[in-house]
């Protein structure tokens, strides 16, 4: 099972968007592998990725699940700097780590990284980040590779499971010492 999922994980786009309704491409490799999924999830690979999967797994291609959304061109985020407050909420949301800045200092998109998958839009507390098609960037930016996205992935999982081991760590030593002054 695990050499299925891998030959499937290896046709998506590795935006990790959740479009699909699964918590990023993996998950939906592994739901495509079992038989829970139809392999017309995917609106960021589109019917490209519908006839990869489909000859793969030699089965009908299918039309794009319209629940899922559409196939749209290329998009990258922009970050209206004018109106940012340098919150820092948009940075955990981003699965490539395509996004610079600091507490209380203006934030940046790094076109060259970003899949364009929204997920940083709805934690933006002042709405100041929007789509624009990659296009319309002067200079003009090539959309990231899968293997590129999923290697900044991997990275960035990584960062957030040590950053949490770390938290856990700190907080069962804070209860050990309340513990030990505690009557
Ligand atoms: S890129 Fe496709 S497979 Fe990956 S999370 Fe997005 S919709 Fe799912
Ligand atoms: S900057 Fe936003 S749209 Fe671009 S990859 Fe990161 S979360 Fe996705
Ligand atoms: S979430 Fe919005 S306001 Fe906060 S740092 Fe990001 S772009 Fe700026």
């Amino acid at each position: 099972m695990s050499a299925r999922v891998d030959a499937i994980h290896a046709l998506l786009p590795q935006t990790q968007c959740t479009r699909c309704g699964f918590q990023g491409c993996r998950p939906y490799a592994e739901a495509i592998a079992a038989g829970a999924s139809l392999i017309n999830r995917c609106p960021p690979g589109g019917r490209a990725t519908i006839h990869q999967l489909a000859r793969l797994l030699q089965t009908d291609e299918l039309a794009l699940d319209p629940e899922c959304g559409i196939e749209s061109p290329a998009m990258v985020a922009h970050i209206d700097e004018e109106r940012c407050i340098g919150c820092a909420r948009c940075l955990p949301p981003c699965p490539v780590d395509a996004i610079i800045g600091a507490q209380r200092q203006m934030h940046t998109v790094l076109n060259d990284l970003c899949t364009g998958c929204e997920l940083c839009v709805a934690p933006c507390p002042v709405d100041c980040i929007s789509l624009i098609p990659r296009s319309e960037l002067r200079p003009s930016s090539p959309e990231p590779k899968a293997a590129e996205n999923l290697r900044r992935y991997d990275a960035h999982e990584t960062r957030r499971a040590r950053r949490e081991q770390d938290r856990t760590a700190m907080l069962a030593a804070r209860k050990r010492r309340i513990d030990v002054m505690t009557p």
